[in-house]
């Protein structure tokens, strides 16, 4: 129980890796604030799963996207468990298209999501955790956010300024004691890249050098490691999870 007392908020935590990642540090024994934005079902499970094997939950609705909504999440897990330990920056979405055909609400959602709603859940956390002197914020990148890819200008532009926020904040907070990382999937199995099917799904399983998507849980354990005490000398950084696809990118 390597996060016992310690209280964790994870956004995007209704499915995929957000959830795998509540599901974790639950089990690691941290207390869970399980944030999304419509799946009110889906959180209230993940709370059930987690309360089924001993621990606590609780589930948020918060747009991360709107300020003064990640603000009240951020307050919420205070009110409900007293404290904020760590804040996972995992909610996500994708509106991919060539460039020359990408709508500009398109371009607007993902940045204000993807960046502006890490943007919005750090700077809420950041009082909490300056006032204890301690903290851990993860974000969650991408190897599209290093490498680029072809119909996700929107995605990679939100995903590579993830990594300068991550890196600026990192060196913000330092001395106070607050680490800030950044952890880049590749391919992994969730609803974001079931939409890839076929030929393309073929394509994309023979350039990761492991020869397979990754699994949410696989994603989960870095994060659950960049939170734990084992991490306490690593700040600044991009962990890629990826089966080697970037090597062959
Ligand atoms: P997913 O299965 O599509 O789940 C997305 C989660 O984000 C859901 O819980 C959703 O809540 C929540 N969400 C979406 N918009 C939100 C908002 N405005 N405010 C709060 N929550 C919001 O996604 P995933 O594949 O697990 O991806 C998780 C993160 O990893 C994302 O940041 C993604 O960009 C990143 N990533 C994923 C992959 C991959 O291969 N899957 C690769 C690289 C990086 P609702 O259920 O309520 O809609």
């Amino acid at each position: 129980m390597i996060l016992e007392g310690q209280v964790a908020v994870v956004t995007g935590a209704s499915r995929g890796i957000g959830r795998a990642t509540a599901l974790q540090l639950a089990r690691a024994g941290a207390r869970v604030v399980v944030n999304y934005a419509r799946q009110a079902a889906a959180a209230a499970e993940v709370v059930a799963a987690i309360e089924a094997s001993g621990g606590q939950a609780v589930a948020v609705a918060a747009d991360v996207g709107d300020q003064g909504a990640a603000r009240d999440l951020i307050q919420a897990a205070q009110d409900h468990f007293g404290r904020v330990d760590i804040l996972v920056n995992n909610a996500g979405i994708a509106r991919d298209n060539l460039a020359a055909r990408l709508k500009p609400e398109d371009w607007a959602a993902v940045l204000n999501t993807n960046l502006t709603g890490v943007f919005n859940c750090c700077q809420a956390v950041l009082k909490p955790m300056l006032r204890q002197r301690q903290g851990r914020i993860i974000n969650l990148t991408s190897v599209v956010g290093l490498r680029g890819n072809v119909g996700q200008v929107n995605y990679a532009a939100a995903k590579a300024g993830v990594i300068g926020l991550t890196r600026s904040l990192a060196k913000e907070v330092a001395s106070r004691g607050i680490l800030v990382n950044a952890v880049a999937p590749g391919f992994i199995a969730t609803e974001m890249t079931a939409a890839l099917k076929g030929e393309a799904r073929e394509e994309f399983y023979h350039h990761i050098p492991l020869g397979r998507p990754g699994e949410p849980e696989e994603v989960a354990e870095v994060i659950l490691f960049l939170a734990s005490p084992a991490a306490r000398y690593i700040t600044g950084q991009v962990i890629t999870v990826d089966g080697g696809l970037t090597l062959t990118l």
